[in-house]
C-alpha cells in the first residue's frame, strides 16, 4: 500500500489530483474502524498529521482558525474559553483514547448525521476552508453536508481548516445515547445566545440524513427574547416559552427509525434537549457566567451525556 507524508498543502492537493482513490487519513479513527470491518478496502493513504498548519490553531480578528487536523484533546485543553461549545461536545466524544487521535476535520471529512462536532458549528455559523489546486473556498457548516456520510468536499480537494466564531454567549450541547460515555449520539443539540447580536444559533444531530440547522426555532426564540425585551432585563424567562421552544426545534428534525432509535423518540428526546441546553444557557447569561467549565455527564442519570 502506498502512504503519503506530505509536509506542504501543494504536496498534499497533487497527490490528491493524481493519485486514484488516495484517502486523507487524520486521526484514523473513523477510517481504520472502516477497514477493520471490510466497509471500505485499504486504499493508498496520505497523512494529514505531518502538513505545515493542520495541527495549528490560531485567533484572527473574532474567529478561531482551527487546522483540520488538531485533536479533540487539544480543543478541550487549549480552546475551552474561546469555543466552550465545541469543547464540551469534544469531551463526549468517544474515550480519552479517541479524543487524543479523532480530529474535527475528520468528523467533518466521515459526515456521520451524529457527528459530535457538527451541531456546535452549526450554532455557531462556523465555516470550513475546502482547498484544491485551482484554489479555496469557504463553506458555511450548515450547507457542508451533502447526504447520509457525504459532504461537498470534491475528490480534489482537502479540508484545511475550520473557522469558528469565538464566543459571544453562552453555548451549550446536549447529547443522548444509550449510556453515558463512549457511544455514538441518538440523538443531539447545540445551542448559541449571541446577546449583543440578538441573535440565536442550534444544531442538531441524529435527526435527519445530515446534522441540522433548526431555522424556524432559532428565528422564533430569537424574536421572542427581543419582543420581550429579556435581552435587556436578563428576567427569567417563562415555562410556557421554554416548552414552546422546545416544541420548535422538535419540529425541525426529520428524523427515521433505526437500529438506534426510533424516530419518535428521537423528535422526543431533540425537544426535551433544547428545553434543557435553553434553561442551562439562560441561567449561565442571567447570572453573568457564560464560561463552562467542565463535564456533568450523566447529570439526571437518564443516559445524558451532557456537559458545562
Ligand atoms: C470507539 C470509537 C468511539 C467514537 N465515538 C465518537 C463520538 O462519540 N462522537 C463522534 O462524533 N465520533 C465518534 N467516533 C468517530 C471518530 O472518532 C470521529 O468521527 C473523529 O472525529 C474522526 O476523526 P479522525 O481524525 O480520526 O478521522 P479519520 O478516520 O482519519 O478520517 C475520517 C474521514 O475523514 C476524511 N478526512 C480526514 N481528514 C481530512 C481532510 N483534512 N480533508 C478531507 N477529508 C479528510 C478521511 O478520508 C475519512 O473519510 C468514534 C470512533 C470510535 C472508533
Amino acid at each position: 500500500m502506498n502512504f503519503f507524508q506530505p509536509t506542504t498543502w501543494d504536496e498534499a492537493l497533487q497527490a490528491r489530483a493524481q493519485t486514484p482513490g488516495l484517502l486523507p487519513i487524520a486521526g484514523g479513527t473513523d477510517l481504520m474502524v472502516e477497514f477493520n470491518f471490510d466497509h471500505r478496502r485499504p486504499a493508498p493513504l496520505m497523512d494529514m498529521t505531518r502538513l505545515e498548519d493542520a495541527g495549528r490553531w490560531w485567533r484572527e480578528g473574532e474567529r478561531i482558525r482551527l487546522g483540520a487536523a488538531v485533536p479533540y484533546t487539544r480543543v478541550l485543553s487549549e480552546l475551552g474559553r474561546d469555543l466552550p461549545g465545541l469543547a464540551i461536545a469534544s469531551r463526549t466524544v468517544g474515550s480519552p483514547q479517541i479524543r487524543n487521535r479523532g480530529t474535527v476535520g475528520g468528523n467533518l471529512g466521515a459526515a456521520s448525521p451524529a457527528g459530535d462536532s457538527a451541531p456546535t458549528l452549526i450554532a455557531t455559523r462556523a465555516e470550513v476552508e475546502i482547498r484544491g489546486v485551482d484554489g479555496t473556498r469557504h463553506v458555511p457548516v450548515a450547507d457542508f453536508f451533502t447526504g447520509v456520510k457525504r459532504n461537498c468536499v470534491a475528490s480534489d480537494e482537502l479540508i484545511v481548516a475550520i473557522w469558528v466564531p469565538t464566543d459571544t454567549g453562552p453555548q451549550q450541547y446536549s447529547k443522548i445515547g444509550t449510556r453515558n460515555a463512549m457511544v455514538i449520539s441518538v440523538a443531539s443539540v447545540a445551542l448559541t445566545l449571541h446577546p449583543r447580536a440578538g441573535r440565536v444559533g442550534i444544531g442538531m444531530g441524529s435527526v435527519g440524513p445530515t446534522p441540522l440547522q433548526a431555522v424556524a426555532a432559532e428565528e422564533f426564540l430569537a424574536g421572542t427574547l427581543d419582543e420581550g425585551g429579556y435581552w435587556h432585563s436578563r428576567a427569567e424567562l417563562p415555562e410556557s416559552l421554554v416548552a414552546e421552544f422546545g416544541r420548535q426545534v422538535a419540529g425541525c428534525t426529520a428524523p427515521i427509525d433505526d437500529v438506534r432509535s426510533t424516530a419518535g423518540y428521537r423528535r422526543s428526546a431533540v425537544g426535551v434537549m433544547a428545553r434543557r441546553t435553553l434553561s442551562w444557557a439562560w441561567s449561565e447569561y442571567r447570572h453573568g457566567d457564560r464560561r463552562p467549565t467542565g463535564c456533568r455527564a450523566g447529570r439526571d442519570g437518564e443516559g445524558m451525556t451532557t456537559c458545562e
